[in-house]
């Protein structure tokens, strides 16, 4: 029997024991969620809150509350809960949905590695890269390229590639051999001194391979579009480049597709519509709409047929690897991608967005809308000629009057605000959060450091 709390006694029991990831000391507020339907979610004080940020991380694809996936959930349950994929052992989902993926990915992409998030998909893919070139003879290649602004995740490995380094401090040793790159980030200009941004970012990536020695380089790592970086896409020649300069030297390429693929930017996987032709693709969120934890690896199969065949085992393994329940959700939720053709309906989300912050974007304090599908950045600055950032305590402030004042639910990643609402998202949805947005930002008090009074 479950006994009935109050939203401040739920609120105080949170405070009092959980510990929260990406907790802040002076944020002491508690947002306690009990029920979603769509793209609304309600607290447990009874308030509905537009939900355009996804489940708050960037899921929700198919919106919350879906029969159809509780059902897939119910019936595997009853029917087999769990039985490993370790060793020769296996269950019916698990083998459907590497199925169901391999059929969507791109032709040399059959084989995968089931996780519960993306931080183990990314070890995964950093072990199976230098796992392959051991089995091939070049076990010198240890190295792992990344990107400042990157996000991979929060364990050891993942966490060593993000390029954030508040994540690595204070907890090391870190994994060796990473090395960070700078990002496609053409709103920032200064960074590339005045040159075209990819020519210099090949640049820099030959350099650095010089400098390293391909030999001793296993992969790079990079998201198609950077996403907790601040929805940043590349120029439309750059992964093709960096993927020229990676072949000609052995090194393989992993994208992260975490946060794009299923959808988010309205492709199956969006490293296939930027030209980037990685050789291990690594997902999550989306894969269940972020009701069941399961990730995959999705890998070539030159990686697939050498790390398995030639090393004999894969010594690596998670008890909950390929999890009938997660798997069976997965297969009920592309079910409803693929019928429903959210992968369209994103791109029109995209689409709302774009005239519905057209006059955000004339702003003062709005630097550089990005549009990406289904996924919005905003960046926020003092000044638009010096595209100085706003602080980013003033940009939380921004999503604060949006969700007490709105009934909206967005987040800021530094100075930038960030949007990745369920694919079912109505127009009447974008029109709202857009106008919601504009009224805000229109507010931003910078010289009180405030959002002003209505
Ligand atoms: N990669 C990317 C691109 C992500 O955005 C995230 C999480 N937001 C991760 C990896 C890590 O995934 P998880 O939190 O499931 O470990």
């Amino acid at each position: 029997m479950t006994i009935s709390l109050s939203a401040t006694e739920l609120e105080n029991l949170d405070r009092r024991h959980v510990i929260h990831p990406h907790q802040r000391p002076d944020r002491q507020d508690r947002r306690v969620m009990v029920r979603g339907q769509g793209s609304t979610v309600w607290d447990a004080a009874g308030r509905d809150f537009l939900d355009a940020l996804g489940g708050g991380i960037w899921v929700a694809q198919v919106g919350h509350g879906r029969t159809e996936l509780a059902e897939a959930a119910k019936e595997q349950s009853l029917s087999l809960a769990h039985f490993t994929t370790f060793f020769e052992y296996t269950n019916d989902k698990a083998a459907r949905l590497a199925g169901r993926l391999a059929a969507l990915a791109p032709d040399h992409i059959n084989r995968m590695y089931f996780t519960n998030s993306g931080s183990e998909g990314v070890d995964t893919a950093i072990k199976l890269a230098r796992l392959y070139h051991h089995h091939r003879g070049e076990s010198s290649r240890t190295w792992i390229l990344a990107r400042h602004y990157g996000y991979h995740g929060s364990s050891y490995g993942s966490g060593t590639a993000t390029g954030i380094p508040d994540m690595q401090a204070a907890v090391g040793p870190n994994l060796p051999n990473v090395e960070k790159l700078m990002p496609p980030y053409a709103y920032r200009a200064e960074f590339y001194g005045g040159q075209d941004v990819t020519d210099f970012l090949i640049a820099e990536l030959t350099a650095t391979i010089e400098r390293i020695g391909a030999e001793n380089i296993a992969a790079m790592i990079g998201e198609p579009v950077l996403g907790g970086g601040g929805v940043i896409a590349p120029p439309a020649d750059y992964w093709p480049r960096v993927r020229e300069v990676l072949s000609k030297h052995g090194i393989l390429l992993i994208a992260d597709e975490v946060i794009t693929a299923f959808g988010r930017t309205g492709a199956w996987f969006d490293s296939a519509q930027r030209g980037m032709q990685p050789d291990l693709i690594v997902t999550a969120k989306g894969l269940t709409s972020g009701y069941q934890p399961l990730g995959a690896v999705l890998m070539s199969d030159a990686i697939g047929e050498t790390v398995p065949a030639i090393g004999g085992s894969f010594f690596h393994g998670h008890t909950y690897a390929g999890h009938p329940v997660a798997c069976a959700v997965a297969l009920a939720n592309l079910d409803i991608i693929e019928s429903e053709g959210l992968l369209d309906r994103s791109l029109k989300i995209g689409a709302g967005f774009r005239s519905g912050l057209a006059a955000a974007a004339d702003l003062p304090t709005v630097g550089d809308v990005r549009v990406e599908g289904a996924t919005v950045g905003i960046e926020l600055v003092t000044d638009k000629a010096t595209r100085e950032s706003l602080p980013p305590d003033l940009a939380l402030a921004v999503a604060d009057e949006l969700y007490y004042n709105h009934g909206i639910l967005t987040r800021n990643y530094g100075a930038t605000l960030v949007l990745s609402p369920p694919l079912v998202f109505t127009d009447e949805e974008t029109a709202r959060t857009s106008a919601a947005l504009t009224e805000v930002l229109a507010r931003v008090d910078i010289e009180g450091c405030r959002i002003a009074p209505c």
